[in-house]
């Protein structure tokens, strides 16, 4: 870790003399700076080729990358670059930048910058051979996961009993339907959909949109729209109520709009964030079950905050042990965590479908035990 942070030193010192070079150069002055060969796997032998890592990159945009992980610029600057906070340390003024035309990023805050391949392996905090895995697997699933949602959002008003569970969820603001693109998977269309939009059936079937025997594999699910994944609740109680893609559930939901806040809640199920968003708490994220994976606990812990747990009040006392497990693992990491109350019985959303407001939450945060 010391040469690392020497080395990151010595960077950010250049970068700020060094600004132009960004938009000048072919490469940024900083990019693979204390990696003499930023491609070799194996130095001397070569186990992937620059023609193929030229085109990975050139078939996923660093921009798009970005945006799809949740990063927003906060302004524009000359020549179409952008700036804005960096998803790689705790930022709390914009010092992240991005030139979309060379696909290139630097942070004058953490002073790390390069390619979308050296993002990926600082964002993911994975080594090289496995963030163009990351990538390979990313590029091959993101256009159809991003077809699917917008079909499935197409189809939400359309359908008047999935409309119908929302309110019966206290889902009712078409501000936060669109925040959090909720859509409808009626079943039996998607398949039809993607395949006259020219993606072939094994695509569908890899990505786990349609089943093995060709049929949609999200049937009467209202849809949430993931980092590489797509969950799916259904509305009718014959079937299982959770569903992801095979594959990762991702990272925290939203975070990268989250992070920022110094003190933030923790909520197990989408439909609680939901409620907890649309009540006016936008510091809520959600983890998609109350076991975090280690992706997860570790964007948690990118910066000092207080954390607030909410999870279940379930009868069996699951939520609660949850709670306590992971207050414990937080205070390890230097963190404040609070276990957040809810009456027995209750998630944050039944809480407020059962005419809980805001300023009975707030006061529920404010009496969180540690
Ligand atoms: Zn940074």
């Amino acid at each position: 870790m010391g040469t690392t942070a020497t080395a990151q030193r010595v960077v950010l010192g250049e970068g700020r003399s060094s600004r132009r070079a960004l938009s000048a150069g072919t490469h940024h002055p900083c990019l693979g700076s204390g990696r003499s060969l930023p491609y070799s796997v194996d130095r001397g032998k070569k186990s992937v080729s620059r023609q193929a890592l030229d085109e990975l990159k050139q078939q996923i945009p660093l921009l798009d990358y970005l945006q799809a992980h949740d990063w927003q610029p906060a302004r524009q600057l000359s020549r179409g670059r952008l700036m804005g906070l960096c998803p790689l340390h705790s930022d709390h003024k914009p010092s992240f930048l991005v030139d979309p035309s060379k696909s290139l990023f630097y942070c004058y805050g953490c002073g790390r910058g390069g390619d979308l391949i050296r993002f990926a392996e600082l964002y993911h905090q994975v080594k090289f051979p496995q963030a163009l895995a990351l990538l390979h697997q990313w590029r091959g699933l993101a256009p159809l996961l991003h077809e699917a949602a917008g079909f499935y959002r197409m189809q939400l008003p359309r359908h008047g009993e999935a409309v119908a569970y929302l309110h019966q969820r206290g889902v009712r603001s078409p501000e936060l339907i669109e925040h959090m693109r909720i859509g409808y998977a009626p079943g039996g269309c998607l398949r039809g959909w993607l395949t006259r939009l020219g993606y072939p059936l094994q695509a569908l079937r890899q990505a786990g949109l349609v089943t093995a025997v060709g049929y949609d594999a999200y049937t009467h699910r209202i849809v949430f729209p993931l980092e590489g994944n797509l969950y799916g609740r259904s509305i009718s109680a014959s079937a299982p109520a959770h569903r992801f893609l095979p594959g990762a559930k991702g990272g925290l939901y939203s975070w990268q709009q989250v992070r920022r806040y110094p003190e933030v809640i923790l909520v197990e199920g989408l439909f609680d964030y939901a409620v907890l968003w649309q009540a006016g708490f936008y510091n809520v994220t959600c983890s998609m079950g109350n076991h975090l994976n280690a992706y997860q606990f570790r964007q948690l812990c990118d910066g000092t905050r207080t954390v607030y747990l909410t999870f279940d009040a379930d009868t069996n006392g699951s939520g609660q042990q949850a709670a306590q497990g992971l207050a414990h693992r937080l205070r390890e990491q230097g963190l404040n965590a609070r276990r957040v109350s809810l009456p027995d019985g209750h998630d944050p959303n039944s809480f407020f479908v059962q005419e809980g407001d805001t300023r009975q939450f707030q006061s529920l945060l404010e009496t969180a035990r540690p």
